[in-house]
């Protein structure tokens, strides 16, 4: 690696994995520069970062609370270019000067910006599985065809990265399969029959992991387990049937790889996301992500069991989504983003997240998307549909 300082952008640098990722990058100050820092609209805590980080670009989607950053940061004297609107999330993903861009926006929101990095050739850091969801073969295209470097941040696509040969092209030769581990979320052991009753808190407080709301809602449905098991097979390119789940309630192991002679590689840590991030960022070299490691004098039993079909019965979509036509994932992600916003919102209870996600899957039929712009139609075809389905549940 050369001395000079790598210059990255941030999407979705005020959330849980956009806080973590400027932790690591505070570590390292010689190694990396933050060119472009972007949110949604949360103003105050992107004027933080700015002070902070000084970053030449710093982008936010909501009109208003652009004008109120571009007036704190003129008054603080920053040199900091402030951007509205989506567009800009694009333009500071394919700048010239940055190097490695961390797509942490929640949502098939990150889709153009990730896509963007990705056919500019950049060192693409991917905590936004959503975007993989959606995009699907399409997004795996455009990494090839702009010669990106795909990282995966999810913990447990890193672990299984960790875990497999250097040569992509003896994966499928040498694995037998990739199991992908579960926390079970925070209603792993509460009877289903009261399902009905969980609140947003109850759902938002994850036993192990601090996380956007999204994701904590996601993983207590193990809704987040099924699109994990969508991203990594794209990501490794293994039919489904050679992608398992295994719940882990400690979640000490992150994921592992089982080759063809029956040897399983696993990768193990404390839970902390700068574990991943720090990977990614300085893949293949290793470098201090302040966790700390391992104690195995305290750690204690690691356990494991089957998921119960029952009580999480939207993991199996995942399957019968990547077996279904082109675009059948986007369908899914498309319900499952408008039903969490809907239970986050108080208008859906918690177990009719899956009765929208199966109701919509089995009404939008996609018809191949070839384009970004397909995927986009698509998503908001599948998102109307979802709505309707919200509405009809409504009690
Ligand atoms: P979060 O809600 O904490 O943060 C989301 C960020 O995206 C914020 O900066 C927000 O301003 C921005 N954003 C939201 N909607 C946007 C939009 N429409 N346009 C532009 N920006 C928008 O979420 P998070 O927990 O940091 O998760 C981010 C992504 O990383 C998700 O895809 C999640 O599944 C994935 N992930 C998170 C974790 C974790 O530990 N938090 C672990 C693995 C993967
Ligand atoms: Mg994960």
């Amino acid at each position: 690696m050369s001395d000079a300082p790598q210059f990255i952008t941030i999407l979705g640098s005020t959330g849980s994995i956009g806080q973590n990722t400027l932790d690591v990058v505070a570590r390292h100050p010689g190694r990396y520069r933050v060119f472009a820092l972007t949110a949604a609209r949360q103003d105050e805590a992107l004027f933080e970062q700015c002070r902070a980080f000084q970053p030449r670009v710093a982008v936010l989607v909501d009109a208003a609370a652009a004008a109120r950053l571009r007036e704190r940061v003129r008054e603080a004297g920053l040199a900091v270019e402030v951007r509205q609107g989506a567009q800009a999330l694009c333009e500071v993903s394919e700048a010239p000067e940055v190097h490695a861009v961390m797509a942490a926006i929640v949502g098939a929101a990150g889709l153009a910006p990730s896509l963007a990095a990705a056919r500019a050739g950049k060192k693409l850091l991917l905590a936004n599985k959503e975007a993989l969801v959606v995009g699907g073969d399409l997004f795996m295209d455009t990494v090839r065809a702009g010669g990106a470097t795909l990282l995966p941040i999810d913990s447990e696509h890193s672990a299984v990265f960790q875990s497999l040969p250097e040569d992509p092209a003896s994966w499928d030769r040498r694995v037998d399969k990739i199991v992908l581990t579960a926390s079970g979320g925070p209603f792993r052991t509460r009877a289903p029959g009261t399902l009905a009753e969980v609140t947003p808190e109850q759902a938002c407080a994850h036993p192990n992991w601090v996380m956007g709301r999204k994701i904590s809602v996601d993983s207590a449905t193990m809704m987040n387990k099924a699109l994990e098991v969508i991203e990594a097979r794209y990501l490794f390119g293994l039919a489904p049937e050679r992608i398992e789940v295994v719940i882990h309630p400690q979640s000490v192991i992150h994921s592992m790889v089982q080759y063809r002679d029956g040897s399983i590689v696993a990768q193990l840590g404390t839970p902390d996301m700068r574990v991943p991030i720090a990977y990614g960022l300085a893949w293949p070299e290793r470098i201090a992500s302040g966790a700390s490691a391992l104690d195995f004098a305290t750690l204690g039993t690691l356990s494991f069991e089957s998921a119960d079909e029952a009580r999480f019965p939207g993991l199996p979509l995942a399957w019968s989504a990547l077996r279904g036509p082109a675009g059948t994932t986007a369908v899914l992600n498309a319900a499952n983003e408008e039903a969490v916003a809907a239970f986050l919102d108080r208008r859906l209870r918690f177990d009719h997240i899956h009765a929208v996600n199966d109701a919509t899957l089995q009404r939008v039929s996609p018809s191949k998307p070839q384009s970004l712009a397909d995927l986009l139609a698509l998503d908001e075809e599948a998102r109307a549909c979802a709505r309707q389905q919200v509405t009809r549940l409504q009690t």
